[in-house]
């Protein structure tokens, strides 16, 4: 669905009339999340307005490189975030579309009188906000927000901080323009941030060229704990706490391990556990028509992309991995049902 002029222009007024803007993203929020966040703060302050980020839990560090990220509140760590949010008159909702993904926030957001406007792209969004703009085919929240401002008439302020805030989403959700979500457009959205100001090479080494010798050390451990399942076309990484511990694990350390195992020749889905305090994260990724957001549906609770989703599972870390296994047969017959 692209944005509908009916929502355009009820967005319109409802950003006219809001006095206190708060813009939320979902638990464990990644570069499109954050970048997202960060680039829709900028437009609405260029338009005058007071705004906040607000988003549930710590982000990977290695973000505060964007611009406006000292002043993001952390709902978890900071006791203001929930005085802001309830100020709120008007709430966006950037990168998920269930209220049950904004974790810690979710009672607030729930029962919480504001107007919403909901931007995303993943699958299956739940119906409650005034202003829906969904689009699964989209690349990224990132480029949704550039449609949106588009759509707004709010280019004439594009700049080079907003669009690094964008750029930095979008090259992280299509795999750095590799995922079959990159499109004509999405390219041309990039051209757009080039040519005012966003710097390839500079976003491309903040994130990837940041790593610590621990990240390092948890990767050659997580490739070292990788079971292939050949037959199966089918990769499992686990990650226990234990080793998360050892190399001193921190927020995003883990981020991309899971597209290692689908970089194997023949492999359609590769699936990262890692054991946290209480549950076990799982993530999928898949290539062609294996629907990995129907399976973490369907299996772990969870949901996302079709190429590109997560879960959770409250057995043990191995019990988990016996459940995996336990579904391998399955994970043929769908192999078998969507070649
Ligand atoms: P990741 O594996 O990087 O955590 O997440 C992959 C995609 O699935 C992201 O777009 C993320 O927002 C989504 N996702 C991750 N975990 C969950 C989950 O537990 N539930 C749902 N609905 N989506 C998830
Ligand atoms: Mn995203």
């Amino acid at each position: 669905m692209s944005i509908a002029m009916e929502a355009v222009q009820k967005a319109q007024h409802l950003i006219k009339q809001a006095q206190n803007i708060v813009i939320t993203n979902h638990t464990g929020p990644d570069a499109d999340a954050m970048g997202a966040a960060l680039g829709l703060q900028l437009f609405l302050q260029h338009l005058g307005k007071a705004v906040q980020v607000v988003v549930p839990n710590v982000y990977a560090e290695l973000l505060n490189f964007l611009p406006g990220s000292e002043e993001v509140l952390v709902y978890e760590e900071n006791l203001e975030a929930a005085r802001v949010l309830s100020n709120a008159d008007l709430i966006f909702h950037l990168d998920y579309n269930a209220l049950g993904r904004s974790g810690p926030m979710e009672k607030a957001l729930r029962h919480h009188p504001a107007k919403r406007i909901l931007i995303d792209h993943h699958q299956q969004p739940e119906r409650w906000p005034e202003v829906l703009y969904s689009d699964t085919g989209m690349s990224s929240t990132c480029e949704m927000i550039y449609h949106f401002a588009e759509a707004m008439h709010w280019l004439p302020v594009l700049n080079a901080q907003i669009a690094t805030c964008l750029y930095v989403g979008i090259m992280t959700d299509t795999g750095n323009f590799r995922f079959s979500s990159t499109s004509p457009t999405t390219h041309r959205v990039v051209a757009s941030l080039l040519e005012v100001g966003a710097v390839p090479h500079e976003i491309a080494s903040a994130v990837y060229d940041s790593n610590s010798r621990d990240r390092l050390k948890l990767l050659s451990q997580a490739l070292e704990n990788m079971q292939v399942f050949e037959k199966e076309h089918t990769v499992l990484i686990p990650l226990s706490q234990k080793e998360l511990t050892r190399f001193n694990f921190k927020k995003g350390d883990t981020e991309g391990f899971v597209n290692y195992g689908l970089s194997i020749k023949d492999i359609v889905l590769s699936i990262f556990c890692t054991e946290n305090e209480d549950k076990i994260k799982l993530s999928f990724r898949s290539k062609g028509n294996f629907d990995v957001n129907q399976f973490a549906r369907d299996h772990f609770e969870g949901g996302g992309h079709k190429n590109a989703a997560g879960g959770v599972s409250y057995l043990s870390l191995e019990q988990t991995l016996e459940k995996v296994k336990k579904l391998l047969p399955e994970i043929v017959e769908r192999q078998k049902k969507t070649n």
